[in-house]
């Protein structure tokens, strides 16, 4: 299970995958990370520093972060695509094929001039938790994709 968890400066990923129930995240920040409770991850119950400390504990990679450097990111269903958004102008875009099987993810970009913030991570993440939230099987065709979700 892929899900992203964001504020106005962070996001943070979740791989269930990956994790194996270390609960250093629960030790390192209990209001933010609650197991019992559904989502499991509350970003406004902390502050972003002691998110990022925590995350960075996670002894399995299960947890990740970045900083959202003023891009948004939005899934667009009608267009079969999430995207990074600087104010008004896309920045990124994931696009996907969907069977009603699976979502196919064809193809991530991102403008050059965003490189290296983790919006890719976040665009992958963005169609994953929509498919996966509508039950159909993730299927990334896109070689970024298939890394991402490896
Ligand atoms: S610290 Fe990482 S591996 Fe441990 S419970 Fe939290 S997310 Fe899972």
């Amino acid at each position: 299970m892929h899900r992203l968890y964001e504020n106005e400066d962070i996001t943070v990923f979740w791989d269930s995958d990956r994790c194996f129930h270390a609960r250093r995240c629960i030790s390192g920040a209990p209001m933010v990370f609650n197991f019992a409770r559904k989502p499991w991850v509350d970003l406004s119950k902390g502050k972003n520093p002691v998110i990022w400390k925590t995350v960075k504990l996670c002894p399995s990679k299960a947890l990740d972060i970045v900083y959202n450097h003023g891009v948004r990111g939005i899934f667009d269903e009608e267009n079969r695509r999430s995207l990074a958004l600087d104010g008004e102008r896309i920045v990124g875009e994931c696009d996907y094929d969907d069977d009603k099987v699976s979502f196919t993810i064809v193809h991530t970009e991102v403008d050059p001039a965003y490189s290296d913030k983790g919006i890719a991570k976040r665009l992958v993440f963005k169609v994953a938790e929509a498919a996966e939230k509508r039950k159909r099987k993730v299927v990334p065709v896109c070689s970024y994709a298939e890394k991402v979700l490896d």
